[in-house]
């Protein structure tokens, strides 16, 4: 079923990879969950010690699984798990079969460790390759990948997934900007692979060297993942780049990227349904939401054979989208994540998550897409700083502007969170740009 198909279009370019999967029935997709749930989880109960344990502890046995409607039936899988077995105790599979290995730094302590069997490495290329096509790629492109090649999976996942397709690659791993700008330049580089605060931050540095992408460059398609960004960040980097800005989604626990991504439709990213089961859960409760309500993203990569995972807890914040898409694919799709539970910031007993705040800088035209959240104690009360870089300087000699500008994005913050910020407005190119994931946040609470 994984056969490619690669589907051709008037033009000569791809709109399927693997058309038969990508359009198939739900009846059929949810057949083929179930069966490889069934085998899955027979596999870890008799080959990871850990899921035999979570299973006896709740006196469930492999058989009792026989559909994906049994699934809620299975205790989750959380991050702890994988640091208790650190480094190979969750894996299935004789470590000679395990062909290689990524791992995801944590900020404290040891870093997950995850592998990958032969096998294991075909599907990543084969799902993310999908990815690759919905987002607009196809042989005729050369595409750079300015991730860093190293344990982190993304540069790797994209890297064999495009020379898959027939994509000429460019491994130009993160950072050197300049030199990055000139080989897409040179090369002719269509497709830019990336966090989006990287792209942002070449899209300044193109035009401090009065490079226009639009004139003086071939890009086409921006495939972006990695971070969570918003729509109006999209736009930004659609505008500025001259590009169809696409979001894939995935996390190196279930495979590395490739477990969803957009079409060029930007309406939600397709799930690789036939190797990932997607769960949308109350983080409290554990309890599975309805089609569209906004949760926790639950996990199951029930065809790997090195680290099959069931009911990863994600602390990704996304919602389900049902209905088939306009491009023709009828997989679920997941909504643009909203950030991470771990992101999520509780300002007075409010909820707040950076991407709201991000939605509101990014509306105006008078400040630059660069800012950062700075969350303080001050009295025994909780403060927001904002501090935002504005586009034009000659707003610095002009005070009265200066403050309306500030008051209304205050205004905004206040509309859209009920809490008050602190706005400051900052000179150009004063605040810390990013190569890899973004830092905004700065909780000075605890200390
Ligand atoms: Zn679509």
């Amino acid at each position: 079923m994984s056969r490619r198909t690669g589907s051709l279009n008037l033009k000569g370019r791809f709109m399927f990879w693997n058309k038969e999967i990508e359009t198939a029935s739900r009846e059929d997709i949810e057949q083929l969950q179930s069966n490889r749930l069934k085998q899955c989880v027979k596999k870890v109960y008799e080959n990871v010690p850990l899921y035999k344990t979570k299973f006896d502890e709740v006196g469930l046995k492999p058989e009792d699984i026989s559909t994906v409607d049994d699934l809620t039936k299975i205790p989750f899988t959380v991050k702890d798990d994988l640091r208790d077995t650190y480094p190979f105790g969750m894996f299935a599979v004789p470590k000679k079969d395990v062909v290689r290995i990524h791992a995801s730094s944590g900020t404290t302590g040891k870093p997950t460790v995850v592998g990958y069997t032969t096998k294991d490495l075909d599907m990543w290329s084969s799902v993310m390759a999908r990815l690759c096509v919905a987002g607009g790629v196809s042989a005729h492109d050369t595409a750079q990948v300015a991730f860093g090649y190293g344990l982190f999976t993304g540069a790797f996942g994209l890297h064999y997934a495009l020379e898959k397709i027939g994509v000429t690659v460019i491994p130009a791993s993160s950072g050197n900007t300049e030199k990055q700008i000139m080989l897409m330049k040179d090369f002719g580089t269509t497709v830019l692979i990336s966090t989006p605060s990287y792209a942002l931050y070449i899209s300044e540095v193109m035009a401090q060297m009065g490079i226009d992408p639009k004139r003086d460059l071939k890009l086409k398609y921006g495939l972006f993942g990695a971070e969570a960004s918003t729509e109006e960040m999209r736009r930004e980097l659609e505008e500025r780049l001259g590009i169809v800005a696409t979001e894939n989604y995935g996390l190196s626990e279930i495979i590395g990227p490739g477990v969803s991504g957009e079409c060029t439709d930007k309406c939600g990213m397709h799930i690789n349904e036939d190797h990932f089961i997607v769960e949308i859960i109350d983080s409290v409760t554990g309890e599975v939401l309805p089609y569209g309500e906004e949760g926790e993203v639950v996990i199951t990569a029930m065809s790997k054979e090195a680290l099959p995972i069931l009911r990863y807890k994600t602390k990704d914040i996304s919602n389900l989208i049902p209905n088939k898409c306009s491009c023709g694919r009828t997989s679920m799709r997941m909504a643009k994540i909203k950030g991470r539970s771990d992101d999520m910031l509780v300002i007075r007993g409010v909820n707040v998550f950076p991407s709201q705040i991000e939605t509101v800088l990014l509306k105006s035209q008078e400040v630059e897409p660069h800012y950062e959240i700075i969350v303080k104690r001050e009295n025994w009360l909780d403060q927001l700083e904002v501090l935002v870089e504005i586009a034009d300087t000659s707003l610095l000699e002009n005070y009265s502007r200066l403050e309306d500008l500030q008051n209304r994005i205050k205004s905004e913050i206040r509309t859209i969170l009920s809490i008050d910020a602190n706005v400051k407005l900052v000179e150009p190119n004063t605040l810390k740009r990013f190569q890899g994931k973004a830092q905004r946040v700065t909780d000075l609470r605890d200390q």
